[in-house]
């Protein structure tokens, strides 16, 4: 006869199924199928944040990617119609710097004299290479995205919308080119935004040169005020000293003058209050080298004086640092900057030229301490913010940067934000306080493969800002011959006509934010204020030959936007989640998205950091290889959002330990249900299984009906972690106890058990298939495509169960069934009573709903008798909780401890005791229930189980019964017997009164024909 079912191995191979299938897929059109099964359906519209295309995929983006498909797949079984649009960033550093290396450039000077055009080429090849690696590894992570119709940044589409943003952003007024202090990569030679250095591992522990300097006063004879500075190479930037005007400073003995509360044990020969030091003249310590000398340096008032730290007196060098710009500012100071783009210092600084600000530290410190101006200098250690793109230690520069205005805009985002759902929602708080502190937006990067800035100032004093292609070519003086795409070079071969003057203007030579492609994003693959529908459209400029994706019309832009669901990490707050709203708030007034899912970080799962160089980091390959992307799906999906996530090979391990539970549910369903010839019925997973069914067949489809809806809740959402601890429940209740308590039915073939079984384990997958969709689908393969007639080929094409309100009143009797007979379980090993020894008498209290289950729970615990009412074998134990009574009774302690050993003690109202003429309060003493002799007991909230432990013959000879019934079946499993072989079994004549008293029961357990005596040990012989 043919097998309904096809047998599964002991053990699933993760990846091996997961290939299988891909293939399947592939080869049914499982996916375009599914997208054509939904086509008209309700919409759901996600929009994908893009992935940096400059590595291939890594653990960390496959949670995110995880989290993406989960929704959609679920989305797509409740009928939605999606657009499983897929983009690449491909842009920016992250692209440059990875090219750099390969082609071992330095500097910018490097990268120039390589030629721009060649560099281009060579970033668009890096971006190509790894959007394919991307695509191919979230493939095998189960991914179903439209692969072929992705979104690229660096299309020339993306490059116009944004133009068009900035466009509108310079007609209201909003754009202006900044003059200001800012964090500069000296290695990248550009400055970066607020944004940028809020990203994870910007501030990193650093130990720097920490320096007390002497500057000498002019105007009083052996005098000197000292400051202290943990960056050397500001000091010849130094032009001014600051002190707070109402704190007291003092000199010393030898002339140096330091604020009296940093050295409150002085002593002092003089004290002044800070008020009186301003105005000051002092000599610099590099005045002899240039720049220096020219300036007249002296003490300035400045409130905001740290007492905590360094001296009291604070260098202020405005050419090197932010507060120093802003202070220098207010006093009208000189600037001195001392470096250049590259970081190193000017011709004008003498012995110091061409030297970095690292290589010149301690350089610096040498010239202080041989010229008298150190007074002593060691080591600091402290958080300071490096590159995020190559971890360069930044320092400040004044540079003149684009910035976007926020204030304007500020009010309307933070309406915009209000009407956004968080989840988790403190990440929206976090959104709320970013966007009420933030400044203004610094757009421009001194860099080569980025967007064009469109901005081309004129001489004449007018800034034009182009805001499309079109306009371009219609102002275009030359060049647009060469205008291979819109990007540098070639655009810069571009000058136009001013619009005030009619002079020729070139562009600025600055690139945008890599944030700008981002965020731009809604509006450029949906079509915003396209007038007519491009087919293929998107393609354009770097992208030509790598997306098929149209450039839609505005219509559909309006049915798509805005998002009703996008999903990333959280450091996604202060960048494109903030970068979209931004753009989207300046272009319509809108937020971009309604529903938000950010999670935290991921570490190895020791709770560390993950990093390339600690052998920690685990590539997507391996995993894929080594556990799976089943499990690995499962461990992001198990993982609350708001807590970092600790992924490894150890927690995969126990997942793969907790999928078996469901595998070897199914196995058995598989091995049983063909032995004994069970064929589902389809239409049994919409009307509910037939026949007559039992207490407990109800209960598991009732315990279904629940899984599903508590499913279904926690998608909806947007929290896996629900949706994992519910299947998790789920299948524990439908392994330990309905399989468990019903074996004997399957045995004996019972068809209404094996209905509700299959009915069970078919909806349980179903729900799950979002979280693990090879095994489900591998499952469903098996259990309703091979076996019923007309079933969906694939359970992403079966819809999702509908079934209805579960009964909670069965659900919360059958939960306290399985409450009791865990206690009773916890009695029992307390006991040191083996599980296989018949008792003779459990007694229950307080459990109401479980009084009509006492046969179940009596089997359950091999218990003879289950009694419910008052349990009155527990006695009191009271211990005193000693780090709180031995201090209160010191040495009447003694006397207290042995009188509460030997139980003199009288329990009072409240939790209190009366002791030996001592009242202890309810938290001085700790208060356990202990069984009287001969009774084991277990109590959990409200509930008691009494466990009479005494054994007579009668129970005792049961016991070797049972061990021995264990013991020949696990000799038939040894022996590789089949379910249904008959045995013979001997046994030695030492058995001979369990075979007079219990020969059938062991026969029937055993499946023996006869029961023959002899030799020393047991055997068994199939017959
Ligand atoms: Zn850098
Ligand atoms: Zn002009």
């Amino acid at each position: 006869m043919n097998e309904v079912f096809s047998r599964l191995p002991a053990v699933p191979d993760h990846p091996a199924l997961e290939e299988q299938l891909l293939e399947v897929w592939e080869r049914e059109e499982t996916f375009e199928r599914l997208r054509e099964q939904n086509r008209g359906g309700p919409k759901w519209s996600f929009v994908d944040g893009p992935v940096t295309a400059n590595k291939p995929l890594a653990v960390h983006t496959a949670w995110g990617r995880t989290l993406k498909d989960v929704f959609q797949r679920y989305k797509a079984l409740r009928g939605f119609d999606q657009r499983y649009q897929n983009g690449f960033d491909c842009q920016g550093l992250w692209i440059e710097v990875g090219v750099e290396r390969e082609l071992g450039l330095n500097s910018k000077r490097e990268i120039e004299e390589f030629g721009l055009a060649e560099f281009a080429r060579r970033c668009r090849e890096v971006v190509v290479g790894y959007a394919e690696d991307l695509t191919r590894g979230s493939k095998r992570l189960g991914q179903w995205m439209d692969w072929g119709n992705d979104y690229f940044t660096f299309s020339d589409t993306n490059i116009e919308y944004v133009w068009r943003f900035l466009h509108l952003v310079h007609e209201r007024g909003w754009l202006y080119l900044g003059h200001r202090s800012t964090e500069w990569c000296p290695r990248c030679g550009t400055s970066l935004s607020q944004h940028e250095l809020s990203q994870a591992g910007v501030y990193q522990d650093r130990a720097d040169p920490s320096l007390f300097v002497r500057f000498p006063l002019l105007d009083r004879d052996r005098e000197s005020l000292v400051i202290w500075t943990t960056t050397p190479w500001t000091v010849p930037a130094n032009v001014a000293a600051a002190v707070r005007p109402e704190a007291e400073y003092g000199r010393r003995g030898n002339g140096e003058w330091v604020a009296v509360a940093r050295y409150p044990d002085g002593p002092f020969v003089e004290r002044k209050r800070g008020g009186e030091l301003v105005g000051w003249r002092y000599q610099g310590a590099f005045d002899e080298l240039g720049p220096g000398a020219a300036v007249e340096h002296r003490v300035i008032p400045w409130d905001e004086v740290s007492l905590e730290e360094g001296t009291g007196i604070v260098h202020i060098a405005p050419g090197a640092g932010q507060e120093d710009f802003e202070l220098g500012r207010v006093h009208d100071l000189p600037v001195l900057m001392p470096v250049d783009e590259a970081g190193r210092f000017s011709a004008d600084y003498g012995w110091l030229h061409g030297l970095s600000t690292t290589e010149a530290a301690d350089q610096i410190v040498g010239w202080l301490g041989e010229h008298g101006y150190l007074v002593s200098s060691g080591l600091y250690e402290h958080r300071y913010p490096h590159c995020w793109r190559c971890d360069t230690p930044l320092i400040w520069r004044i540079t003149d940067d684009w910035l976007i205005a926020v204030d304007e805009l500020r009010p309307q985002l933070l309406r915009a934000n209000a009407e956004v759902e968080w989840m988790p929602a403190y990440m929206g708080k976090r959104m709320d306080d970013w966007l009420r502190n933030m400044g203004d937006w610094n757009i421009s990067r001194r860099r080569y493969y980025g967007l064009p800035l469109p901005f081309y100032p004129c001489s004449c004093g007018h800034l034009n800002v182009i805001g499309s292609r079109s306009e371009l070519e219609r102002r275009a003086l030359d060049g647009l011959e060469q205008l291979e795409e819109l990007r540098r070079p070639w655009i810069d071969a571009v000058p136009i006509r001013c619009d005030a003057c009619g002079e020729a203007v070139s562009r600025v030579a600055e690139v945008g934010d890599v944030w700008l492609d981002a965020g731009i994003v809604p509006f450029s693959t949906l079509g915003w204020q396209n007038e007519e529908w491009i087919p293929e459209g998107y393609g354009t400029g770097a992208a030509r030959g790598l997306t098929t994706a149209d450039l839609p019309d505005h219509a559909y832009w309006e049915t798509w936007f805005p998002a009703d669901w996008v999903s990333e990490m959280r450091e996604q707050i202060r960048l494109w989640f903030y970068s979209q709203l931004l753009m989207s708030v300046a272009l319509t007034g809108r937020p971009p998205f309604r529903k938000v899912l950010g999670y935290e970080k991921m570490l190895d799962e020791t709770g560390r950091e993950m990093h390339g160089s600690w052998g920690n980091m685990i590539d997507a390959e391996d995993a894929f290889a080594r556990m799976g992307a089943d499990v690995m799906r499962w461990q992001y999906c198990a993982q609350p959002p708001s807590q970092n996530l600790l992924f490894g090979f150890g927690p995969a391990h126990e997942i793969k330990r907790r999928l078996l539970t469901l595998w070897n549910s199914v196995r058995f369903l598989v091995d049983y249900g063909n032995v004994e010839g069970f064929r589902p019925t389809l239409t049994e997973l919409e009307s509910g299984p037939g026949g007559e069914l039992r207490p407990l067949d109800r209960w598991l489809v009732e315990r279904t009906r629940q899984l599903v809806s508590e499913v279904t809740a926690g998608y909806e959402a947007y929290l896996t972690v629900t949706v994992v601890r519910a299947y998790d429940a789920f299948v524990d209740d439908l392994s330990n106890w309905y399989i468990r308590r019903s074996r004997r039915r399957f045995w004996e073939g019972d068809e209404t058990a094996f209905g509700v079984l299959w009915f069970g384990l078919v909806q349980s997958i179903r729900v799950i298939a979002p979280v693990v969709p090879f095994l489900a689908d591998h499952l469903w393969r098996n259990l309703v495509r091979g076996a019923c007639e007309g079933a969906p080929g694939s359970v992403f094409l079966a819809g999702w169960p509908e079934l209805g309100d579960p009964d909670d009143a069965l659900l919360a009797e059958v939960a306290e069934v399985r409450r009791v007979v865990e206690l009773g379980r916890q009695a029992r090993s307390s006991s040191g009573l083996k599980l296989r020894q018949p008792l003779r008498r459990l007694v229950v209290q307080g459990a109401s709903a479980a009084r009509g289950h006492a046969a179940e729970i009596a089997d359950e615990l091999r218990v003879k008798q289950v009694e419910f009412g008052e349990v009155d074998a527990a006695e009191l134990r009271v211990k005193p909780n000693l780090p709180l009574l031995g201090p209160r009774l010191g040495r009447e302690l003694g006397a207290v401890r042995a009188a509460l050993a030997e139980g003199r003690f009288e329990e009072l109202p409240g939790g209190a005791f009366r002791v030996d003429g001592h009242v202890l309060e309810r938290d001085e003493v700790l208060v356990e229930q202990a069984g009287r002799e001969g009774w084991a007991l277990a109590a959990d909230d409200g509930l008691t189980v009494a466990l009479e432990t005494g054994l007579d013959d009668e129970l005792l000879l049961e016991g070797r019964v049972l061990d021995l019934i264990h013991r020949l079946n696990t000799m038939r499993k040894d022996a590789g017997l089949e379910l249904t072989d008959r045995i013979v079994v001997t046994l030695p004549d030492s058995e001979s009164e369990l075979v007079a008293r219990h020969g059938d029961r062991i026969s029937a357990e055993v499946l023996a024909v006869r029961i023959e005596s002899g030799g020393a040990e047991p055997a068994i012989a199939r017959t």
